[in-house]
């Protein structure tokens, strides 16, 4: 693949403006913006008409095995603004013997860590700091659980900007070396995300950088969608059954189903969509509460705690937009348990060699789950999402070892 002949295309821009996600109050596109006038997420919006014409299947078909090959859909203007470190598509596998253990049907994973800095956080982040580049922002800022300050780092150094990123003080330590070896500055906060979402606002007033907080500015919404670009892509051009997504921000969920939107509008898929199913942990499971109560907002999680660090958090300000989506669908919330989360990977890696991170892991305990109540039945197509590399998280230890100066009982070590 020519990976080049993509970054160096000129490309038409189908950008029309921005909306509020509250409000519908449109906004010009092209300076830089954090929240709508309401304080709410701002969405990008385009000319589909004008990008059906040039985003079709044969055009795809001479395109680069990457996500830029959507670029009808992504909001930078100018190719010579791309900051890129190689955002292959990632592959759908499949789990046949553990959906065979669960009496059929498919089982597929879109593995996400196969993306730069392994996790799916570098969709986001290669197109906010696309656009921060395009806009001649120069420092940016943000809150993390550990990948997307990570993914921010790195794009922010392939681009040559300065990045400062503060995490709860028990991030994973892998998340917080490999952000301070690709060059931001990180600082530990002894509290949760949403803490740390609060000193990045106000250092913003002091100092000027820009907060590229999840939805609080709109492109890496727009790079998430991406997920749901090459899923109907993959599945040519038709979309599962049910999606379980590991839910923290909703970024991801969020985007994919505004993508389906845009793919029917631009004719390439129809009017199915899949039942979008917001997987979180039991420990931090506010979208959950508020799918139980009917509700449209979810409020703050008290002592949120979860090994699945990636979706520890306690309050998204995109709640009413994934719980739209979830209801839209005819989908559910669903909490697991760490437990279940750990005999999930467990399970996956030892039955299908395939080590998922834990947030991964959630959705697969949350389909287990599912499959046992009913509620995904047993001739559907799922996909789960595994948001990151499974080696990016503490593994146990193994500790069996052997004396090669002594006697060795191979029957027994085998
Ligand atoms: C950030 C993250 C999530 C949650 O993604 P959102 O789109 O913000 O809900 C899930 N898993 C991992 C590994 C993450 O890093």
């Amino acid at each position: 693949m020519d990976q080049q002949a993509n970054l160096t295309d000129e490309r038409p821009s189908f950008v029309s403006h921005l909306e509020c996600s509250a409000t519908g109050e449109r906004t010009p596109a092209d300076r830089p913006h954090n929240l709508s006038r309401v304080g709410k997420p701002l969405l990008v919006r385009y000319d589909l008409a004008a990008a059906a014409h040039s985003l079709t299947r044969a055009a795809l078909a001479t395109r680069p095995w990457d996500f830029w090959r959507y670029r009808e859909l992504l909001p930078v203007r100018r190719a010579a603004d791309i900051v890129s470190l190689g955002e292959t598509v990632t592959p759908l596998v499949p789990l046949p013997r553990l959906a065979a253990r669960a009496g059929g049907g498919e089982l597929l994973v879109k593995d996400e860590g196969r993306l730069p800095t392994g996790s799916f956080k570098a969709r986001g982040l290669a197109l906010a700091v696309s656009m921060a580049k395009s806009f001649g922002l120069s420092h940016l800022a943000m809150p993390t659980n550990g990948n997307a300050g990570a993914a921010l780092a790195a794009y922010a150094s392939r681009a040559g900007m300065r990045a400062t990123v503060f995490c709860p003080d028990d991030t994973p330590d892998i998340n917080i070396a490999e952000i301070a070896l690709q060059g931001a500055r990180v600082w530990r906060v002894n509290g949760l995300i949403d803490d740390c979402g609060r000193i990045v606002a106000e250092g913003r007033a002091q100092v000027g950088w820009f907060d590229v907080s999840t939805l609080k500015e709109p492109y890496r919404i727009e790079g998430k969608k991406t997920m749901g670009l090459e899923l109907a892509e993959q599945l040519g051009w038709t979309l599962p059954d049910v999606i379980l997504y590991p839910t923290g921000g909703g970024t991801g969920l969020i985007g994919m189903w505004k993508a389906f939107d845009e793919l029917e509008a631009i004719g390439l898929i129809g009017a199915e969509r899949p039942r979008m199913v917001a997987v979180q942990a039991a420990g931090c499971a506010p979208i959950v509460k508020a799918w139980e109560n009917g509700a449209e907002h979810a409020p703050r999680w008290e002592e949120a705690h979860t090994v699945a660090a990636g979706i520890r958090v306690p309050q998204a300000i995109g709640d009413f937009l994934i719980l739209r989506a979830v209801r839209a669908s005819g989908g559910f919330a669903i909490a697991v348990d760490d437990a279940a989360i750990e005999a999930a990977r467990n399970e996956v890696a030892q039955h299908e060699g395939f080590l998922l991170c834990p947030e991964g892991a959630a959705t697969y305990a949350a389909w287990r789950a599912a499959r046992a109540d009913g509620r995904i039945g047993r001739e559907e197509r799922a996909v789960l999402f595994n948001c990151a590399v499974g080696l990016k998280y503490p593994l146990p230890r193994s500790e069996a070892a052997i004396d090669r100066h002594r006697p060795i009982d191979f029957a027994a070590l085998a």
